[in-house]
């Protein structure tokens, strides 16, 4: 590091920023970036002597608890109010938001949250409800509970819907329990096996080995969708299910989505469809005709509503007429005394296999996704998936110029899909391509996925963004393309030069995490910035 530089930045370019887009040697004192702080974790800030309140001494009555009576320090650390506020805000601040800027991620589908949304989820109706209140107290809720199921069987064109499982993940699973009951109600309880394509998103054979099922790729075509022939010679007595996504997972539209649930049916399996993507449809096409037996949406995604950090998300499954019976308890009934809850897999529930959590679901999302549909009404929604596969040809078509788009025949989806072919003999590398997009001021796109598309960049802007945002998306993107074809391979091996925190260690993030604090352990100071 050049000491010298300390405290005296380059000379910046007439936009105030680097002009070669690193950080001209100058390193902070602190570890702060402008206004922001560097932060370490509340236990290395706090002390443990200290409490920001002033509390009795209590008075432990250890007769109930025999000899789990704590006898060190919980290890909680101290800080007054204003140093826990300033803690929690400066991590806020480091933290990426959809308000922030665009959030390219593909897959993901990080749309604007409209405020109002947040309004209607904070009514204290629905956000002070206990879910063990009687249920003659909670008529309003549930009514908007079955008025959003109702919007969900009728966007899909599918008789019925589970509203508990909390994720898309989640909502997999409850799809195929769904399907094994069924199988087993049939006496095809011996099928063993659920097909799923090779660009499937992780969580599908992941959720197929976690119900117990042995898991076969289907391979895909060379435009990227899957192919006929292999599911043909793979389907068998033996197959449970096919786990298919449309649009995939590359942004493209299963062409032969006919075919392949009139041949999945003909074998006696189940059709389960991956509905991660329904925003890039919703409004046009019904799932449920085109032969689908289950398939979950993630309200957080193409319903907006806010996810990431872990949650909270809500993966609802619609279920066609074969598979209604063996949905999971709890489902809403009305009555001469209005709606109520179907608790028990017993009467008229008696095939249900079960419950996915312990009570209704994830109120406050169904509060989002029933008024973000309500706000948009039919004809907003279709303009919803119109304009997002509008966003992404866009796009793809002002990238090509510079990129390789995965599949270049005809227009995609909701997401456009590179690959990097174009990055050859650059030095550069799709992960250097995304760390300094970081500098540039814009989250990176989905790196690496799917596992089919070499050096994958995933790309999904939403309808949510204007013209105007995608064109200083595409121009940042454009300019770093140019940068790395002119073979300025250093700036992206060292980016971000501009983040609190340099090129780290993922691969041993993932392989190792700590995810557990103990005293003595610190946290890793951010890299000083070499002198380039
Ligand atoms: C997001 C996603 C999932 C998983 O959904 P979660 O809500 O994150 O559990 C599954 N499949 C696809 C294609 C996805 O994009």
């Amino acid at each position: 590091m050049a000491m010298s530089n300390v405290g005296r930045p380059t000379a910046p370019a007439a936009n105030g920023r680097n002009v070669s887009g690193n950080s001209g040697g100058f390193a902070s004192l602190t570890g702060g970036r402008g206004l922001l702080q560097d932060e370490p974790l509340i236990f290395e800030e706090g002390g443990w002597d200290k409490t920001g309140v002033d509390l009795p001494e209590a008075s432990a009555d250890a007769a109930d608890l025999g000899d789990l009576v704590r006898t060190a320090p919980i290890g909680l650390p101290g800080l007054s109010e204003p140093e826990a506020v300033r803690h929690y805000v400066r991590l806020s601040q480091k933290n990426h938001a959809i308000d922030l800027a665009l959030y390219p991620l593909g897959s993901c589908t990080m749309k604007h949250n409209p405020r109002l949304n947040e309004k209607m989820a904070r009514l204290p109706g629905f956000a002070d409800l206990h879910p063990l209140q009687p249920v003659s107290t909670t008529q309003g809720a549930l009514a908007l509970m079955d008025r959003l199921a109702h919007w969900l069987k009728v966007l899909t064109g599918m008789p019925a819907v589970a509203l508990t499982p909390k994720a898309g993940a989640h909502g997999e699973l409850c799809g195929l329990l769904t399907i094994k009951a069924a199988h087993e109600a049939k006496g095809q309880g011996h099928r063993r096996t659920v097909l799923v394509p090779t660009s499937a998103h992780g969580t599908n054979p992941a959720t197929a080995a976690f119900v117990g099922y042995d898991v076969a790729e289907i391979a895909q075509t060379d435009d990227g969708r899957v192919d006929l022939a292999d599911l043909e010679a793979k389907l068998s007595g033996d197959i449970a299910a096919i786990m298919v996504t449309n649009p995939n997972t590359c942004g493209l539209f299963e062409r032969d989505i006919l075919e392949i649930s009139r041949l999945t049916h003909a074998a006696g399996a189940y059709f389960y469809c991956d509905g991660a993507n329904f925003n890039a449809i919703v409004g046009r096409v019904k799932p449920g005709d085109l032969g689908v037996d289950a398939m979950h949406i993630n309200l957080h995604k193409t319903f907006s509503t806010p996810h990431g950090g872990g949650g909270p998300g809500a993966g609802p499954v619609v279920l066609s007429e074969a598979l209604a019976p063996f949905a999971p308890v709890p489902w809403i009934v009305s009555g001469p005394q209005g709606l109520r809850l179907i608790e028990e897999p017993a009467g008229e529930a008696a095939q249900a296999f079960g419950r996915m959590c312990a009570f209704q679901g994830q109120m406050g999302m169904f509060v989002r996704a029933l008024a973000y549909m309500l706000s948009h009404g039919a004809d907003g929604l279709r303009q919803v998936a119109e304009d997002a596969v509008l966003n992404a040809n866009y796009i793809k078509a002002r990238l090509s110029t510079a990129m390789t788009p995965a599949f270049p025949q005809g227009p995609c989806m909701h997401e456009a899909l590179f690959d990097d072919a174009w990055l050859e003999g650059t030095g550069v590398t799709t992960l250097d391509l995304a760390k300094a997009l970081i500098d540039e001021g814009f989250h990176p796109m989905t790196m690496y996925f799917p596992l089919v598309v070499h050096g994958a960049m995933l790309i999904e802007p939403t309808e949510t963004e204007p013209k105007r945002e995608l064109d200083r998306f595409c121009d940042a993107m454009l300019a770093l393309a140019e940068a790395a074809k002119s073979r300025d391979a250093e700036r992206f091996k060292g980016a971000p030069h501009l983040a609190p925190m340099r090129r780290l260690d993922e691969t041993l993030a993932a392989r190792k995490p700590k995810l557990t604090w103990r005293p003595g352990d610190t946290t890793v100071a951010p890299a000083p910035l070499a002198a380039e």
